[in-house]
């Protein structure tokens, strides 16, 4: 089968054939019918210190994918060929004491589509039916191909109430867009959003932040003045996984305030004014992955609630343009990238 593969410890990726990937008596086998570009594909891509000592090679990349099942193991009774479905990327151990105890998401022993197993840039994928999202009838194709960041999204929206609070959203890339127009969705006052770059900040606003603002020209005080606010930020979520924009949520919090932390710092640590976290008695919480499944169920019933995060995909390419779509995800100039495989 065709696939997109990191073959060689160097940077790039190559588009060719592959064998097909072998399926258990407790596996669904797909046939891959979009896919999105995750950060994690660009890092693989460009083959940086994370990628070389994360991903054996040669490895079939990818994560974020619709299909239609074609085939079921031995064991498997509730899914038949012909069923539209995405895939949780996170394969769980199912024998720890979190999974045990139906945590999943907690599991410390997760092995990653795409990552540490052959993923779903490709014609076929297979992967455990306990990791498995039934899509209902009739939804997007192209949202359902980003189930997983959306999840992203959504587990850190939703991390703590935010009707009627008012939300800093950190970093408007895909993840924060999307999670801009959760908490919109979810009766959030104001929805203030920082990021460095025009073009996001411009997106952010069509997903419906309040404003969007460009950190290095104003601060959060003076937004808050501006937006009549007499209290900090209840809620904030960081999508940037920069220093700067950590520091500048901390800051800017009411007591008592929240925040969920989704950004991975690039380099290595950040540091946190605990000083201030605990003056102003701060609530952080790391946020990984999402939740299994209620993430996916609450994905499915706030799209049919009429959440719209369709503008948060801005291109679409054949894989045959892997090239051109990995450079276009690359370059700041875009929300979500869509791979079409239904071309094979
Ligand atoms: P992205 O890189 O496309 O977006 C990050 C955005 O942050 C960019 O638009 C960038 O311009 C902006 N930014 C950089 N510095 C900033 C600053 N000082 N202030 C405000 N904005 C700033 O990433 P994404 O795909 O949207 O993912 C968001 C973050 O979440 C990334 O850090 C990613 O690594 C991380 N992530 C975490 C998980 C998880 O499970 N924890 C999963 C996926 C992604
Ligand atoms: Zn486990």
């Amino acid at each position: 089968m065709r696939a997109l593969v990191k073959e060689r410890a160097e940077p790039g990726l190559w588009l060719t054939e592959v064998p097909e990937p072998d399926y258990g008596i407790n596996d669904v086998l797909i046939r891959v019918r979009k896919t999105g570009i995750c950060g994690t594909d660009l890092h693989i891509h460009s083959w940086d210190d994370w990628a070389a000592a994360t991903v054996p090679t040669p490895m079939v990349i990818g994560h974020e994918f619709v299909g239609e099942i074609v085939a079921v193991g031995s064991n498997v009774s509730d899914f038949r060929a012909g069923d539209l479905v995405s895939g949780e990327g996170h394969v769980v151990c199912g024998r720890c004491r979190n999974c045990m105890a139906g945590r999943r998401h907690l599991c410390a022993h997760t092995i990653g589509l795409g990552v540490n197993r052959p993923g779903a840039f490709a014609e076929l994928v297979s992967l455990p039916v306990t990791n498995i999202w039934h899509h209902w009838d009739g939804v997007d194709e192209d949202v359902a191909s980003i189930f997983d960041p959306f999840g992203n999204a959504i587990h850190t929206a939703l991390t703590f109430p935010v009707l009627g609070e008012d939300v800093l959203v950190t970093g408007a890339g895909p993840i924060g867009c999307m999670a801009t127009a959760v908490v919109r969705h979810a009766g959030a006052r104001h929805v203030v959003v920082t990021d460095l770059n025009p073009y996001r900040r411009e997106l952010a606003l069509r997903m419906g932040a309040t404003l969007a603002v460009d950190p290095r020209e104003r601060d959060l005080a003076d937004v808050q003045r501006e937006l009549g606010m007499t209290e900090g930020f209840d809620v904030a979520l960081e999508m940037s996984g920069s220093q700067e924009a950590l520091n500048a949520s901390i800051a800017s919090m009411a007591h008592g305030g929240k925040l969920a932390v989704l950004g991975i710092p690039s380099g290595g640590g950040v540091s946190l004014d605990l000083e201030k976290i605990v003056f102003n008695m701060l609530t952080l919480k790391g946020i990984y992955g999402r939740e299994m499944y209620e993430t996916w169920y609450q994905m499915s019933v706030l799209l049919q609630s009429g959440l719209d995060i369709g503008p948060v995909i801005t291109h679409r390419f054949s894989h045959r343009d892997h090239e051109e779509a990995f450079a276009v995800a690359r370059s700041g100039e875009s929300g979500k990238v869509i791979l079409d495989w239904t071309d094979v």
